[in-house]
């Protein structure tokens, strides 16, 4: 590769050659979905096969259009099922495709974010500590790299690694420790070492989901339920002198219809479609129960720069000289030390074509602010750079807030120092004043702390500028008996939106919690301004959290907003102290040193820009745009579809719970049987399939974000949901076998009384899917038009029930007969009334209260 490449990197025309020459870089081979495979599983349930078995006996005993009806519901079902799950394993599938690793390229002289899959030999990447090595390459930047070569040697210790030597390779699937610099890809995908070995795991979890366990548990304990119903009605049928065959029959349906085969599964389902709209806000899931927990999230840590800020620095004021310089007053005069400290101890890139030094550079905020504060354009730039070569750097950490570079200027070696003023000065013997080197005196260093002061007090991020010409040799004392240079101070606005994100935690029950590497009073000051906190007695420092022990922390816990000069290592313990306190924590992180509390936190949050790859895994979600206000958006989504699946579940059970008394209250009282074996398939096509599904993605409800969090330990069935499905389950049924018995008893005749029956049963549970888009509020209340897919569903269900009933070919095939007028009243008010009631009652009570 020559000096040219190394620069810019291969072009994207070349690298997509290489692409689909080579192949991509991955290992294993990526086992697509069958939807073949999806569509069969359909079948594999025990209820079914009974079905089918049912249907063949049927097709023997010579009811040839009963089997073939039957069947085709049989297929319908499946169908339905069938794209529910595909959508379900599609969604799921993007989702590990959006989640494996990404890698900084360089192509075309830019750096690119892409997919590390896209890799080619010959790329140059760009690799820092937190890293995922994304292919096998080798080191071309100067200065140590350490790498965790656990994964393919069983060795933990960390291994150096540089960039001259035997030692310059690093491997697919290592971890980089320490340092940051640039690397080339020689091999990808199977070629790697690592391809060698194979066998990564790089995919997406799907771990288990406690509410879907608990739900297939109950689903269990439902079916034993049903079936013993089933056998109840079937056996009274059978007692009381009806036909073996057709009570049979009626058995094997009623099983079908009342069975909430799909109960677990649905968790998948709004858990998945949950998933996609969290996407589209931004939100990336990595593994699902998460989802499940958001909802109860009580404490949001949050990082402070880029996510509750812009992360667009502006250097607002300088100290030196003893002097402090604004922008917004002077331009900054020349100080070609403190130039040099800042420019040679930063690790921007830039583009030399662009001729707007904003438009050139590229790198971490920070370090490109400094840059802008000295150059307006990138020739002076690279003219600058070149005065000097750099030969030896520690890179910056969070840990010690601090960056070092040795460079070589001329014959001289001079070593640059910048990082946190409290850390900068402490290594301070001597200050540069006018361009004299004289003794840092208390006094000088006081004044130097009060500027400090000055600026952070104004929401600025300091930086202090060092540097030393004599003795000069990378070691252990390279950063002691430093030349204080100053202090460049920093502005980075909150974000506007943060501010309203804020303001819904707080009326959501939700503590927004700040931690930030940053100084006490810049994270107030950017605090205050947020709505974080009031006081500064709200704020604690790293240095205080040290002094506290692990009872005084969590004792004083629930008074902190802001935690400020943190290491990422008090992260843990922070996360740790919350937990205590019973609160349901999320937290962001986006350092490798971060990995541990993100791990930790009830929801890891990893930053998608910023965030390196040991951190995202992890972590349970990634920010796609590091912004604090999706991370708020992703609770109330959290919130959202929790509420959705206990909307289904609501729907599903009572709906159940009133076909099945349906046959039972019959079979007690000796009535004759109200539905034949057909029409509960038919109530169980029109009723469990579309609309059941249209409410996993209801929209939420207005004040989803007003009250507290749940506890986590809540039953699905809490807050009175148990009641009503009982009660609205039960009342479903005793409709549906009063407009039956009233068809009776007005002559229309048992085919008559059966269709009202099944108009009945059907229409108010298509009633009731309605009052199930909202546990406070009556079906009045509510606006319908905002949930079409329901409209749709709705719409479908009642075409198909006409065409039931309507339809001269399907009136025999169904056993029905059309109804008049009349008939339709009885119907429309058995089906109507108990909603009416129920919404009139919530009505008048909230207008009460
Ligand atoms: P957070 O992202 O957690 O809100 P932060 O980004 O402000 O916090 P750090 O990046 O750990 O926290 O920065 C802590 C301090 O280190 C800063 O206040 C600043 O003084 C110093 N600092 C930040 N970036 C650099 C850098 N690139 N080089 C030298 N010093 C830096």
């Amino acid at each position: 590769m020559n000096e040219r490449e190394l620069e810019s990197g291969l072009t994207q025309v070349e690298a997509e050659r290489r692409l689909k020459k080579y192949g991509p870089n991955t290992i294993e081979k990526k086992k697509g979905i069958s939807p073949v495979k999806i569509f069969f599983s359909q079948f594999n349930d025990f209820i079914t096969w009974i079905l089918i078995v049912a249907t063949v006996i049927s097709g023997f005993m010579g009811e040839k259009a009963d089997a073939i009806t039957i069947l085709i519901i049989i297929i319908m079902n499946a169908i339905l099922g069938f794209a529910q799950e595909f959508k379900t394993e599609r969604s799921l599938e993007t989702l590990k495709e959006l989640a494996s690793p990404t890698s900084r390229v360089l192509r075309n002289g830019k750096i690119k974010i892409i997919n590390a899959q896209e890799l080619v030999v010959g790329d140059v990447v760009f690799l820092e500590s937190g890293d995922k090595v994304p292919a096998d390459c080798i080191l071309l930047s100067k200065g140590n790299f350490m790498v965790d070569e656990s994964l393919l040697t069983g060795e933990s210790e960390g291994v150096g690694k540089s960039n001259f030597g035997k030692n310059n390779s690093v491997y697919m699937g290592t971890i980089v420790i320490k340092g940051k610099g640039k690397a080339k890809v020689v091999q990808t995908g199977m070629k790697t070492e690592m391809g060698k070995i194979a066998g990564m795991l790089q995919n997406i979890e799907k771990d288990r989901s406690p509410l879907k366990e608990k739900l297939a548990s109950l689903g269990k304990v439902l079916v034993v339920i049903c079936i013993a119903i089933c056998i109840i009605v079937t056996l009274t049928g059978v007692w009381r002198g009806q036909d073996k065959y057709e009570m049979f029959l009626v058995g094997v349906s009623l099983a079908v219809a009342a069975i909430p085969e799909g109960l677990a599964a649905i968790v998948t389902v709004a858990l998945a479609l949950g998933v996609s709209r969290m996407l589209k806000r931004n939100a990336l899931v990595r593994k699902l129960p998460a989802v499940e927990t958001l909802g109860c999230t009580s404490v949001i840590c949050s990082d402070k720069t880029g996510t509750l800020t812009e992360n667009k620095m502006t250097v607002k004021a300088l100290y030196f000289n003893g002097k402090m310089h604004k922008a917004d007053r002077e331009v900054f005069p020349e100080n070609m030390t403190m130039k040099k400290a800042f420019t040679y101890c930063n690790d921007f890139n830039f583009d030399i074509k662009k001729v707007h030094i904003s438009e050139a550079l590229m790198g971490d905020p920070t370090e490109t602010a400094l840059i802008k504060a000295f150059f307006k354009d990138g020739k002076t730039l690279k003219k600058f750079m070149d005065k000097a070569e750099r030969i030896y750097d520690i890179p910056f950490d969070s840990d010690r807030k601090m960056m070092s570079v040795i460079m070589k200027e001329g014959s001289k070696k001079v070593c640059y120092v910048k990082g946190a003023p409290e850390r900068v000065i402490n290594r301070c013997k001597y200050i540069l004043d006018r361009g004299e080197v004289k003794l840092f005196t208390s006094s000088e260093k006081n004044k130097a702390l009060r500027a400090v002061e000055n600026m952070t007090s104004d929401a600025l991020r300091c930086i202090a500028g060092a540097y030393k010409d004599s003795g000069v040799a990378a070691g252990k004392s390279l950063e002691n008996n430093l030349i204080f240079i100053g202090i460049a101070g920093i502005i980075d606005p909150p974000r506007k939106e943060a501010k309203d994100a804020v303001l819904k935690c707080k009326l959501a029950g939700i503590r927004p919690v700040m931690i930030t590497g940053d100084h006490k009073n810049t994270a107030f000051a950017i605090g205050k301004e947020l709505g974080i906190c009031k006081t500064q007695s709200q704020v604690i420092t790293g240095e205080e959290l040290d002094k506290l022990s692990d009872r005084q922390l969590s004792s004083k816990i629930q008074q902190v907003s802001i935690f400020a000069r943190v290491n990422p290592g008090h992260k843990l313990r922070i996360v740790k102290a919350f937990k205590a306190k019973d609160n349901i924590v999320a937290m962001t992180g986006d350092g490798v040193n971060d990995a541990p509390a993100v791990k930790e936190a009830d929801i890891g949050i990893c930053m998608g820009i910023s965030g390196t790859d040991v951190t995202k895994e992890a972590s349970s979600m990634i920010l796609l745009d590091d912004n604090f206000t999706t991370i708020v958006a992703a609770v109330e989504e959290g919130r959202v579809i929790y509420d959705n699946i206990r909307k289904f579940i609501r729907y599903l059970l009572s709906c159940n719970l009133g076909e099945v008394l349906t046959m039972l209250l019959t079979s007690i009282f000796a009535l004759e049987t109200p539905l034949l074996p057909i029409q509960i398939l038919m109530v169980n096509l029109a009723t469990d399939g579309l609309p059941a599904i249209a409410l996993g993605v209801d929209p939420p409800e207005g004040d989803i974000m007003k009250g507290r969090p749940r506890a986590k330990n809540e039953s699905i069935f809490a807050r009175g949901l148990s009641e009503k499905i009982i009660v609205r389950g039960a009342l479903i049924g005793v409709c549906t076998v009063l407009a039956f018995v009233i068809g009776l008893y007005l002559g229309f005749g048992l085919e008559t009384a059966r269709t009202m029956a099944l108009c009945t049963l059907i229409i108010s549970q298509l009633i009731h899917v309605f009052e199930c888009r909202s546990e406070k509020h009556s079906i009045f209340q509510i606006n319908v038009f905002t949930n079409i897919y329901l409209l749709a569903a709705v719409a479908t269900s009642i075409a198909m029930l006409l065409c039931t009933i309507y339809i001269p070919f399907l009136q025999m095939v169904f056993h029905t007969s059309p109804l008049i007028i009349s008939q339709w009243f009885i119907v429309l008010f058995f089906s109507g009334i108990i909603a009416f009631m129920n919404s009139l009652y919530l009505y008048f009570k909230s207008n009460i209260a």
